[in-house]
C-alpha cells in the first residue's frame, strides 16, 4: 500500500497489481508466488508458495523489512508494518481515484482465478468506467489462455497480451492474433523498435514497455512513439515527458 501511495502522489497514471490465489480461494497483491525473498513470519523467514498460505497466514507476515534492507536510500521506519494486501483491499482503499493495470500470474496455478478477479472488478463498480482515461481497469497477463478466459467473462474489459523476452519480428508475428481478444501488448524494453510499435498500431494495439527505470531507455522508448511504460519510478518518466514536452514547445515557438 505504501508504494501505491506513493506511486499516486508522484502522479502514476496506472498501478500495477501482481496477483496470485491462496489456499482459501482469495486474491492477494504480491509480486512472487512464493514467500521467501519478501516476507517475514513471527519466528523468522516464511517460506514456501502463496497457494499454500490462507489469507489470514499472509496477513501475520511482515513484507516491508526486506525493502528496507534492499534499499537503504529509500528505507523507511513504517516500512516494516507492512502486510500482503488482498485485491479487495486494494480496490476498497483507492475506488474510482486510481486507474488499476492488474496481472494474472502464473493462472494454470490458480483455477478459477479469472471468475473471482472479474467478480472483485465488477463487484467495486470499476467495470466500464466512462470518466477514466483511458481505461479505469486494464488486465495483463503472459497467458493468453487466461486472457481469452478473462475476454469470455466480461468483453468490454481491455487486456494486454505480455512478451517475454524477444525480439521486435517475433512479438508481430503474433499481432494479428492478439488483436481478436485484446487491446494491447506489454514487451520487454529491448524488443522495443520503430517497426514494433508501428506494427501494433496498425492492428489498433497499444504497446507498454516493462519496466524501465533509467531515463535513457525511457527517452528511447518515447521516441519511439510508445504508448506507456511499467517503472518503479514514475516521476523519472514524468521529467522525461516534461523535458520532451518543453523542447516541442520551444521548436514550435
Ligand atoms: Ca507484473
Amino acid at each position: 500500500m505504501a508504494s501505491y501511495d506513493l506511486a499516486l502522489q508522484l502522479g502514476a497514471d496506472y498501478i500495477e497489481q501482481d496477483v496470485h490465489m491462496t489456499a482459501d480461494g482469495a486474491l492477494v497483491v504480491m509480486h512472487d508466488a512464493t514467500l521467501d525473498r519478501t516476507a517475514l513470519g513471527r519466528d523468522g523467514s516464511a517460506t514456501g508458495p502463496v497457494a499454500h498460505k490462507t489469507l489470514d497466514e499472509l496477513r501475520r507476515c511482515d513484507v516491508g523489512s526486506w525493502f528496507n534492507q534492499e534499499f537503504p536510500h529509500f528505507a523507511r521506519p513504517e516500512y516494516p508494518l507492512m502486510t500482503v494486501p488482498s485485491l479487495d483491499e486494494v480496490f476498497t482503499r483507492y475506488g474510482r481515484t486510481a486507474n488499476y493495470y492488474i496481472e494474472t500470474k502464473h493462472p494454470e496455478s490458480y483455477p478459477g482465478i479469472e471468475e473471482e478477479l472479474v467478480r472483485l472488478i465488477t463487484g467495486h463498480g470499476l467495470a466500464g468506467r466512462p470518466e477514466a482515461t483511458p481505461w479505469g481497469v486494464v488486465v495483463q497477463s503472459f497467458s493468453p489462455v487466461s486472457l481469452r478466459r478473462v475476454h469470455e467473462l466480461a468483453p468490454a474489459l481491455p487486456l494486454i497480451q505480455l512478451f517475454s523476452v524477444q525480439d521486435s519480428a517475433s512479438v508481430q508475428a503474433n499481432l494479428a492474433e492478439v488483436r481478436s481478444y485484446a487491446s494491447g501488448i506489454g514487451v520487454f524494453k529491448t524488443s522495443v523498435d520503430h517497426g514494433l510499435v508501428a506494427a501494433a498500431h496498425a492492428c489498433d494495439l497499444c504497446i507498454h514497455a516493462y519496466t524501465v527505470n533509467d531515463q535513457r531507455a525511457m527517452k528511447r522508448l518515447v521516441g519511439f512513439g510508445i504508448d506507456g511504460v511499467f517503472t518503479d519510478l514514475p516521476d523519472r518518466l514524468d521529467d522525461v515527458l516534461h523535458a520532451r514536452r518543453t523542447r516541442k514547445r520551444a521548436t514550435l515557438g
